[in-house]
């Protein structure tokens, strides 16, 4: 019984640091899976869901993994298919896991953000720490190419269009769109399944993601959107967490009113929506 108790306690402190960890420490090797035509989701390695288009002149990709060995796989799976050389990497967004494998490219992959993205790339981390991009030898796979609120690129004689709708997620998020597919990547800025990540220490803020998420929806008619850490979302998908955001902001806004502390807000909430309830909490105060 005893050693049955001590390999379950072994187990359990096998799994929890690893289940907390997933995203980091995912090692399965990354694979193209076919969503549209010369359109693919990549999935697995270390970081981030990203996407490959194949184009009549080139490829172009959607976010990078986070290391050299991902990086590699994304590529050697792209030579499977293609021998058009990789054009653009777009970054969704500045989140390390979707952005670290950048340094990994070949310098002739020209790197497209939106113009908040390539700022937050210098921003300090979320405890204040200095950006590891302040490197100079990194300067060359921050984005190099950067727009405000639209920008078209072409490896193909269709347009890929890269939208901006807003701050939400972060500053710099956007939506890669193949509009002829009603395809959109929208990286970081819906997730199924989990709590949503604002990163208010960016400048992030969960009513403007709202406001932007509304704002995407009424601009393009995409049918699927890719996102990095879930499945692929319907727009009722994205209109339903638009719905969860806003009676989530309500319930917070409301015990605020009651003048409830945060720690008080915390306890009406599970534990995994702490920092959720945490970043609403400040944008309400804030502007009280
Ligand atoms: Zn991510």
């Amino acid at each position: 019984m005893r050693t049955q108790l001590k390999s379950l306690f072994c187990l359990i402190m096998l799994t929890v640091p690893f289940s907390l960890t997933s995203q980091q420490n995912q090692t399965s090797p990354v694979t193209l899976v076919k969503i549209g035509d010369n359109l693919y989701e990549t999935r697995g390695g270390s970081g981030a869901n990203g996407g490959v288009f194949i184009g009549d002149y080139g490829v172009l990709l959607i976010d990078t993994k986070m290391n050299q060995v991902s990086v590699d796989q994304v590529l050697n799976e792209v030579r499977k298919l293609t021998d058009k050389p990789v054009k653009f990497m777009v970054n969704t967004h500045s989140d390390g896991d979707h952005v670290a494998g950048n340094k990994f490219l070949p310098e002739s992959v020209i790197i497209v953000a939106h113009e908040n993205c390539r700022k937050e790339f210098f921003h300090p981390g979320r405890n204040g720490e200095a950006s590891a991009w302040n490197d100079p030898s990194l300067a060359k796979y921050v984005p190099s190419a950067t727009f405000d609120t639209k920008m078209d690129l072409y490896v193909d004689p269709k347009k890929v269009e890269l939208l901006y709708f807003g701050t939400g997620h972060t500053t710099g998020d956007i939506a890669v769109y193949f509009a002829d597919q009603k395809i959109a990547f929208i990286g970081d800025q819906v997730f199924k399944g989990r709590v949503q990540l604002i990163h208010s220490y960016k400048g992030g803020n969960s009513f403007k993601h709202v406001e932007t998420l509304e704002k995407m929806l009424a601009s393009i008619d995409a049918e699927k959107f890719y996102s990095g850490h879930s499945e692929a979302l319907t727009r009722e998908d994205i209109i339903a967490h638009i719905k969860e955001m806003k009676e989530f902001q309500a319930k917070v806004s409301g015990l605020v009113k009651k003048n409830y502390s945060l720690d008080k807000i915390k306890n009406e909430f599970n534990k995994d929506q702490a920092n959720l309830v945490e970043t609403v909490y400040n944008e309400i105060t804030a502007v009280r």
